[in-house]
Parts: C-alpha cells; structure tokens; sequence
C-alpha cells in the first residue's frame, strides 16, 4: 500500500464539498479541504460588500433546502453557532392590483387569499406537505429504487411537467399562477419547459413544512459551523490554495471535487478516459445571474405592506411577465422587465447593518457569461413595487454573470446551479454513470451541485459522494 497523507483530500469547501468532508471523517476518516479562496464557504459567503458595518449574503442567503436536508439535519448546528430565523411568511409576491400573495407556513392561510384557487391549491400541497420529510428524502439525491413509490409517483405526475401547464390547469386566477410562476422560476428553465413545475412544488413545500430561515449573522455562520464540526471531528482545512491539477495534492486515497465538470477536466482529465471526457465536454451550463446588493438607510417602502412580513420577496408580476422573463434569459436576452427575486435579511436580523439601516439582496436571470449591466432594471422593478426605493440607497454592489465566475469558477458563466436543471440532465449529472459521484479512475470522485441533487444549500451532493467513496474506495 502506497503511503498516504490523508484518507481523502476534498478540492472546495462550498456546502457540497464541507458535507462530503464531515461525513467522511463521521466515518473515522483522516481528511483535508483545499479552498482557493481567501474564505471558507464558497456559495455560502457573506462580506460586508458595500459599507462597513453592513454583511452581505454574496451568493445564497435563504436557506428552505438546508433547513429540509436531511444532511443538515444531521448536523449540531446549533452547538457550532447557528441559529435559524424564520420570517413570518416564507414569501411575498406583490402584484400591481390589489393585496400582495403570500406563501405562509400555514397552508390553508396561504390558500384562504387565493380566493377561488384556494381549495385547488390546498389539494395540490396538502398531501405533499403532510409527507414533506419522506418525499424530500427521495427528491433531494440520486435516482434510486424508491422507498415510498406511490408518493414519488404522486409527486412526479405533477412536478415533471412545465410550470405554465401545471399552474394554468390548476388554477384559474392570477394570485395563485402568480405565486407559482415565481417558485417556478428558480429552476432557471423556461417555464414551458419540463421539469420546471417540480421546483415550483418543492419550494411551495419547503415554505409550508420548514419556512425559509435566513442564518443570523449571515451565511457564513453556516460554512463556518461546518468548518468547526468538521475539525472537531479531526478534519482540516486550507484556504489560498488553487488547485491546478490533482497530481499537486498531498498523497490520499481519494479525491473529491466540489468543482464542475468544466474544471474536472481542468484538474484531472489526463486520468480520465475520452469517452468520460466527452461527456463532461458535453455538460451543459445555463443562463447566469446578476447580483445585486445594497446598504440602505431605511427599510424598503413596499406600497403592499404585507411585503414586510417576509424575508424573500418575488418581483415580477404575473406568470405572463415572468415566463417572458425567464425564457428571455435563457435565450440569450436581456429582459426589459426582468423576474427579480430580492432577500431583505436585516427586517428580520439586526446584526446585518448598523442601527436603524438596512441590507438588500436581488439578483436576475440574465444570458450566460453577460456583462450586460442590468441594474437599472432591477431597480426599477423594486421602485414599481416600492416607490421611493432608490432614495434610500446608501450604496450598492454589483456582478454580472461574468463577475460571479470570476468570485467563484463552480459558477460558469454565471450558473449559480452549476448546470442546467432540465430532464436531459437533472438526473444524469454530471455524466451517465449508476452512481453519478463516480469517475472511470477509482480514487476520484465529484461531490459539487454538479451532481445530483443539483444547485442550492443541501450538502446532499457532497454526502452521497462521501458514501460513495467509502463504499469504493475506503
Ligand atoms: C447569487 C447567488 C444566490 C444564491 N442563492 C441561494 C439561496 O438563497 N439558497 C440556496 O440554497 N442556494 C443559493 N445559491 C446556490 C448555492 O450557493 C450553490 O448551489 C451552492 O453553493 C453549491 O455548493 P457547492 O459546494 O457545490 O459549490 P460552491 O458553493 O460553489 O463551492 C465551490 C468551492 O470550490 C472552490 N474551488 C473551485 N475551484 C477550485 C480550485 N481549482 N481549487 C481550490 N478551490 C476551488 C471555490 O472557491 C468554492 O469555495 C445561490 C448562488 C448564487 C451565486
């Protein structure tokens, strides 16, 4: 046996890559995390982006996946520091007629304002809600046999198909297809395209089963609390060290890359074989994000005052205006009016800015690898729900799609998913394999939201590559 630094070295401490290094060393490994970055965290980061005193999420801020992953779950997090905020209300969806929507914890609440649409909506959820923790347990990893196949085929009848098909049959009014079309959109899908309802249905879920908490203090807290769990349990961690090929790591018996397919071949396709490697050179990215973040000297002065009552709040109309939007986006267009989804953290956590002011977080879709400036755009979508809004601004940070890969490489010309979410790859990411964490060479593995699940703040992708490993390899 060849000697060994350490069990298993991981390449990135995003939430995949800090999952897949705390469940090797649970199972007793010796492990070190290796992070280009100044910080630990990756999409977790939080930087006080505008002015001193005010902490910015810089990529995820709302935390429903994390709070439902059945990883987290797992975790102490709270002895590491983390404490969970839930908003009142999960989401609201302002509209230019009449009372903002709001997605509440409770379902029946949350139907009662949808009028006619109501009961169609509760029987929609209501039996998806009331077995929230099975169905998350199947949809939030690889496809395997299921355990409870009858509730994954209830869910699947409904979540494979487009959102603007599910939301015009089910509903007939604006205030329900309204508020779907915006879950909806956080697949970065066209919304006539399938799988896009699925998104739409989980994150609907999430909202009635576990809210979507922010973390007080910021992201952050969480990357850093996965950090000291994991070196209590013995694992290390390095930041300032890009890794250019795998071949400069410390000896170890496995490799894990929370990285996408494009710098897998960076780093490691000289050990892969070409029929591999065409399949990651075929993966596909999507559209990008901008990202926009703001200190402010007062809370936004939302014209619908239910809009305070949430942390996340869903700027783009109705589902006409937001499917234009998104499949703008997706083919390479600039929206007039673009879908914005804004976080505003400091209504709810008061360590976010200093006394009295304020923190925003917005961001777009907008075409792949853009540079395209659109943040007057966004604003004037806040100022068309908020008037005033942009008097109250202290300052401002912004990142085109270009920009975000530049912070962060796992984010291809601005995918913060890391790859497009459709049927054709939702399943088989990164590449068509039985166990998809999986490489040709033994000893390396991808544990990044390249894999399924896919995108967001789950740590499921690095678990499920852990277990991998420890099944192959250790
Ligand atoms: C603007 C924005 C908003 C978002 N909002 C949310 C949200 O509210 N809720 C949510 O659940 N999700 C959200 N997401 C998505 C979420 O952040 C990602 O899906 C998640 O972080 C993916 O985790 P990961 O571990 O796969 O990769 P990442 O978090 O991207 O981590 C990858 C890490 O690898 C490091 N790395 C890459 N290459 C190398 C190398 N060669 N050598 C060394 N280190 C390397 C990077 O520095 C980085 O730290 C958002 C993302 C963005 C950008």
């Amino acid at each position: 046996m060849p000697s060994v630094d350490y069990d298993a070295v991981v390449v990135g401490s995003g939430p995949n890559g800090l999952a897949a290094a705390i469940t090797l060393a649970r199972a007793g490994c010796s492990v070190l995390v290796l992070d280009a970055a100044d910080t630990i965290g990756g999409g977790l980061r939080s930087k006080p982006l505008t002015l001193p005193g005010f902490i910015h999420d810089v990529c995820a801020a709302i935390h429903p996946l994390a709070k439902a992953s059945p990883f987290f779950r797992s975790l102490p997090l709270a002895d590491h520091g983390v404490t969970w905020v839930e908003p009142d209300a999960a989401l609201a969806h302002p509209l230019d007629d009449g009372p903002a929507v709001l997605l509440e914890r409770s379902l029946p609440r949350t139907g009662a304002a949808f009028g006619a649409d109501g009961d169609a909506y509760v029987h929609l959820m209501g039996p998806l809600v009331r077995r929230w923790e099975p169905l998350m347990d199947m949809l939030l990893g690889p496809l395997r046999l299921p355990r409870h196949p009858l509730l994954l085929a209830s869910f699947g009848l409904r979540g494979l198909r487009s959102a603007g098909a599910l939301a015009n049959s089910a509903f007939t009014g604006q205030r329900a297809q309204s508020l779907f079309a915006g879950l909806a959109a956080h697949a970065l899908l066209p919304l006539d395209q399938r799988p896009s309802a699925a998104f739409g249905l989980v994150l609907a879920l999430l909202g009635h089963a576990v809210g979507w908490p922010l973390v007080r203090g910021g992201s952050q807290r969480l990357a850093d609390a996965m950090v000291s769990y994991l070196t209590s349990l013995g694992g290390e961690v390095q930041t300032n060290t890009p890794v250019a090929s795998v071949d400069d790591l410390p000896p170890s018996r496995v490799v894990l890359l929370d990285v996408t397919p494009r710098q897998v071949l960076r780093l490691a396709g000289h050990r892969l074989p070409t029929s591999y490697r065409r399949q990651l050179e075929r993966y596909r990215y999507g559209p990008g994000v901008f990202k926009m973040d703001w200190a402010l000297d007062d809370p936004i002065p939302w014209r619908a005052e239910a809009c305070k009552r949430a942390a996340t709040v869903h700027l783009g109309g109705t589902l006409r205006e937001i499917a234009d939007a998104e499949e703008a986006a997706f083919n390479g267009q600039h929206s007039e009016r673009p879908f914005v989804i804004l976080a505003q953290p400091s209504l709810f956590d008061d360590t976010r800015a200093p006394a009295r002011q304020h923190t925003a977080w917005a961001y777009c879709h907008s075409p792949h690898g853009s540079t395209f400036d659109m943040s007057e755009r966004i604003e004037s979508q806040i100022e068309r729900f908020a008037p005033g809004f942009q008097e109250r601004v202290l300052a401002r940070h912004v990142m085109a799609p270009a920009a975000l890969e530049q912070y962060n490489s796992n984010y291809v010309g601005g995918d913060i998913s890391s790859g497009v979410q459709d049927l054709r790859q939702i399943f088989t990411r990164p590449a068509i394999r039985l166990t998809p964490y999986t490489t040709p060479d033994k000893k390396l593995f991808i544990c990044s939201a390249s894999t399924p699940p896919g995108g967001g703040v789950h740590g499921m992708s690095g678990y499920f590559a852990a277990q991998a490993a420890l099944r192959r390899a250790l």
